[in-house]
């Protein structure tokens, strides 16, 4: 039997423990922080739980498909609950508008504020179809040479589908104000990318969740890792949290084992890294082993944004608030701009507010709510003094809060707790800070292009979660661990 040592139980390493334990490699998870999860953390205080971090849960087939793939059944487990509508859009000027995902209802949404929409944003939907099946050709397999994205059918698709086009540009087509636009192109922020610099391709996104819907798990998304580390447990994974891994042990040029802080040595036949892909070669590899991935070559690569984030705990409920619901600055250009050309402190934040005690009031105290908002930032390629900017975030998300749902609620605020771009680094290596994942999703950073599952250079040593293909998100990396057991299928049974 193999011994797999796996560094990180972020999403992506607890997903392939799972897989490759079932697949009969003896399988140990070493995590830097006290508590799986990674980026997909929780915090329990005073009676509250909120998520960190995700909370938007698409293509939760990805899920699904994980636990089948291990002989269990997902919903058994964890209760879903289906949300619609997805989110309620609020603008400036106070107008707001709620995506459904079911159609009759959202074109009667699109009608209110663009009178006529709803051919166009049926055909926007269809194109979004083709996307969505071009996109997962990419998307769901491993790559090993240039040739395996010669495909003329998907080229055919593309240039049809105009899927190489500007994001932005293409939703203009279809829709004729600045609200229908933003409303339907913010999606490929997921990935940190401005809908301004992203391919049209991303409007896949866009249809998966408007077509697919939304779920959200009882408990919030840390319940599916409590499963996901309940479920390594009953299979044999040994997981070891609060050790954090030093340096990848290279003999003979092969990775061997991994060396702990405090210097304890585990050695492995594979390891496989879940700790960010850019960190993992720049502290964990020795330079000299180096040859794909010197330091000048990660350092021009395209690196994502951060985000602030506020959790508020509030002795109030708010009946009239939807779960999810985003708030889009007037002057979204110079917002998006600010955060990912220039690397400033936005003037008008845009920002994300997840209410999740309107579907799950267990996550707070009788008659109180968990209340999160999340502003996307710059990442610390930027010069922003945090320690000046954060109380002036804070205070724009509170206003924001005070004209959207109660001009009152700073006097109902009985707990509260913030995140910066700094906390993404030091708690889980994120280089630069970065929020949603590291490499953004540019053309160049994508599909082949995006940094392999497999070190070519350094044969032992894999790589599992957002840093590699296919990337960013809690389905991507879902299916990265997929790619992941496909890989060592062929290449260490
Ligand atoms: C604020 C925020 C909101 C988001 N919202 C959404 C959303 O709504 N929907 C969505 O789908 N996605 C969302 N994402 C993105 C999603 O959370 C991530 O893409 C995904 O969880 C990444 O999982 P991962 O397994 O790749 O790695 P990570 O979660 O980054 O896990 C990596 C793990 O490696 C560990 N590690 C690092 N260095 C070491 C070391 N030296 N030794 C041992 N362990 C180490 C870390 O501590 C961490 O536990 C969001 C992310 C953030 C931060």
């Amino acid at each position: 039997m193999k011994s797999v040592i796996i560094i990180g139980a972020g999403l992506g390493g607890l997903a392939a423990a799972l897989r490759l334990q079932h697949m009969g490699f003896a399988v140990t998870v070493i995590e830097k922080q006290k508590r799986a999860g990674g980026r997909s953390n929780v915090l329990q205080e005073h009676g509250f739980r909120v998520d960190i971090g995700p909370t938007i849960l698409v293509m939760k087939e990805t899920f699904d498909e994980t636990y089948r793939a291990i002989g269990q059944d997902l919903n058994r487990r964890v209760k879903f609950v289906p949300l619609d509508p997805n989110y309620r859009i609020y603008y400036h000027d106070g107008a707001y508008i709620d995506l459904f995902n079911s159609m009759a209802k959202l074109a009667a949404e699109c009608e209110r504020i663009e009178p006529g929409v709803t051919t166009r944003l049926f055909r926007f939907i269809g194109e979004g179809a083709k996307k969505y099946e071009l996109g997962m050709d990419f998307v769901a397999r491993n790559y090993d040479h240039i040739t395996d994205l010669a495909n003329p059918q998907a080229a055919a698709r593309l240039i049809e589908t105009g899927a190489y086009q500007n994001l932005y540009a293409q939703a203009g087509k279809f829709f004729k104000t600045d609200k229908l636009r933003k409303a339907f192109t913010f999606h490929s922020m997921f990935l940190g990318l401005s809908p301004f610099d992203a391919l049209a391709m991303y409007s896949l996104i866009t249809y998966a969740d408007l077509v697919e819907g939304m779920q959200y798990p009882m408990g919030g998304i840390y319940s599916i890792v409590e499963d996901m580390v309940a479920l390594a447990g009953e299979m044999g994974v040994t997981l070891r949290t609060g050790a954090p891994v030093e340096e990848i042990l290279i003999d003979g040029g092969r990775a061997k084992g991994v060396r702990l802080a405090g210097g304890e040595v585990v050695t492995a036949d594979i390891v496989v890294s879940n700790a960010d892909l850019v960190y993992t070669y720049k502290e964990l590899v020795p330079a000299s082993y180096r040859r794909d991935y010197t330091d000048a070559k990660l350092d021009k690569m395209d690196y994502a944004c951060s985000g602030y984030l506020l959790y508020l705990g509030v002795d109030k409920v708010y009946p009239q608030m939807r779960h999810q619901a985003l708030y889009f600055s007037e002057d979204y250009r110079a917002n998006l701009d600010a955060i990912f050309r220039t690397k400033t402190l936005p003037a008008d934040p845009s920002f994300h507010m997840n209410n999740p005690t309107i579907t799950d009031p267990s996550l707070a105290p009788p008659g109180h709510s968990v209340l999160y908002l999340l502003a996307p930032m710059p990442n610390l390629q930027g010069n922003v003094d945090w320690d000046a900017a954060a109380p002036l975030v804070r205070e724009k998300l509170l206003q924001g809060l005070e004209r959207l749902v109660d001009p009152d609620v700073r006097r109902h605020i009985v707990w509260e707790r913030e995140y910066r771009p700094a906390d993404w680094l030091d708690d889980i290596n994120a280089p630069y800070g970065v929020a949603f994942g590291s490499l953004s999703h540019g053309f160049f950073q994508s599909s082949y292009f995006r940094p392999h599952n497999v070190a070519r250079d350094i044969p032992g040593l894999y790589f599992v979660g957002q840093g590699t293909y296919p990337g960013i998100g809690m389905p991507m990396v879902m299916l990265s661990a997929r790619l992941l057991a496909e890989r060592l299928a062929k290449e260490q049974t």
